[in-house]
C-alpha cells in the first residue's frame, strides 16, 4: 500500500512519523474519514471544508491548499489502484517537543492513507441495531468544540468502551442537559410525526456530512427536516431511527435501551433512504481517474 506523508508516497513500511510529534503525543491534530466509489470521491470539497475549518479553529495552518490536498488525495488512489475506498486524511501539529507549546511544531505532518473499505456486517442494515445511552456524556461546546474532527477522540471511545462493555456495538452520548447529541462515531437522526429530527449544532454533535446528504434526500421525499433538541424519551416513541456516517452509511436502529422503536424492525423510510443513498454516492463525486 501507497501512502502520501508530507508531500511523496511511500511504502506502508516507510509510511513513519516522529514519536515527538503532537498528534501522537497530545492528539494535536485534525482528521476526515471520506469515501470513494466507484472512482468518485464522495462530498470531497464539503470534507476539506470541514478539515480546514477543525484546523482554523485550533489555530493549525495546512501547509497545502484545499486543490493541493484534493490532488493529492486523488493521487493516493490511484497509486493504489482504489475505486471503492476508505480514504483517511490526517494533518498533525506536527513534530515538537515534549511540552505543549505548538510554536515547537515547525511544520504540520500530513498523511492520506486509502484503504480498501472495511465494510460493517450486512446484517446491522437488514435487522438494524439495539443500541444503548450510555453515561459519559458527549464533550461541551465551550471547551474542545465537536464540530472539530480532531485527533483526541477519547471522549467517544469512552462511550464506545462503556457500549462494549454492556455487550452493545453502539452508544447514544447525550450532551449535560440530557438531550441527545450523537453516538459515538455516527450521527442520530429520527423520524417523528412523519418528519425528520436532528438534534440542533449547538449542542455539540459533528456536523455530519452524511448527514446532511441523507437530510437532502429526506426532503426529495417531502419529509419535513427539524433541527430541534429531543430526549430519549423521543427516541424511543420515535416511528423510526438511523445512524449515518461516511463509513456506516446509513444504519437502521430497532432499539434502544432496551425499547423497540416503531414495528421493531427497520423503518421504510429508512430503508427508501438507504437505497436513495446508494445511488446516490454511485452517481456523485469527483472523478479520481
Ligand atoms: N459523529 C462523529 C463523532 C463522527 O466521528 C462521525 C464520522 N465518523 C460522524 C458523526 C459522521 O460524520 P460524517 O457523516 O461526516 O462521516
Amino acid at each position: 500500500m501507497k501512502i502520501y506523508l508530507n508531500g511523496n508516497l511511500v511504502e506502508e513500511e516507510d509510511a513513519k512519523v516522529s514519536v515527538f510529534d503532537h498528534g501522537y503525543l497530545y492528539g494535536d491534530g485534525v482528521f476526515e474519514g471520506i469515501r470513494a466509489y466507484n472512482g468518485l470521491v464522495f462530498r470531497l470539497d464539503e470534507h476539506l471544508d470541514r478539515l480546514y475549518s477543525s484546523a482554523h479553529t485550533i489555530m493549525l495552518s495546512i501547509s497545502l491548499t484545499k486543490e493541493e490536498i484534493k490532488e493529492a488525495l486523488l493521487e493516493t488512489l490511484r497509486a493504489n489502484d482504489l475505486k471503492d475506498a476508505y480514504i483517511r486524511l490526517i494533518v498533525s501539529r506536527g513534530q515538537g517537543d515534549l511540552g505543549l507549546d505548538p510554536r515547537k511544531c515547525k511544520s504540520p505532518t500530513t498523511v492520506i492513507i486509502a484503504d480498501k473499505i472495511a465494510l460493517y456486517p450486512q446484517e446491522f442494515y437488514e435487522k438494524g441495531l439495539d443500541i444503548i445511552t450510555v453515561p459519559t456524556r458527549r464533550n461541551i461546546t465551550e471547551a474542545v468544540n465537536p464540530q472539530i474532527k480532531s485527533l483526541n477522540y477519547l471522549n467517544n471511545i469512552m462511550a464506545k468502551i462503556e457500549a462494549i462493555n454492556c455487550g452493545y456495538e453502539e452508544a447514544i452520548m447525550l450532551n449535560n442537559e440530557g438531550y441527545v447529541v450523537e453516538c459515538s462515531g455516527d450521527n442520530i437522526s429520527i423520524l417523528s410525526d412523519s418528519k425528520l429530527y436532528t438534534p440542533p449544532d449547538h449542542l455539540g454533535a459533528l456536523k455530519g456530512i452524511t448527514q446532511a446528504a441523507v437530510a437532502g434526500l429526506a426532503k426529495k421525499m417531502g419529509i419535513g427536516i427539524v433541527q430541534e433538541v429531543f430526549s430519549r424519551h423521543d427516541i424511543y416513541n420515535a416511528q423510526e431511527c438511523f445512524l449515518t456516517g461516511t463509513a456506516a452509511e446509513i444504519i437502521p436502529v430497532v432499539k434502544v435501551d432496551g425499547r423497540a422503536i416503531g414495528s421493531g424492525g427497520p423503518g421504510e423510510v429508512t430503508l427508501q433512504l438507504i437505497k436513495d443513498y446508494r445511488n446516490l454516492t454511485k452517481s456523485e463525486g469527483i472523478s479520481a481517474y
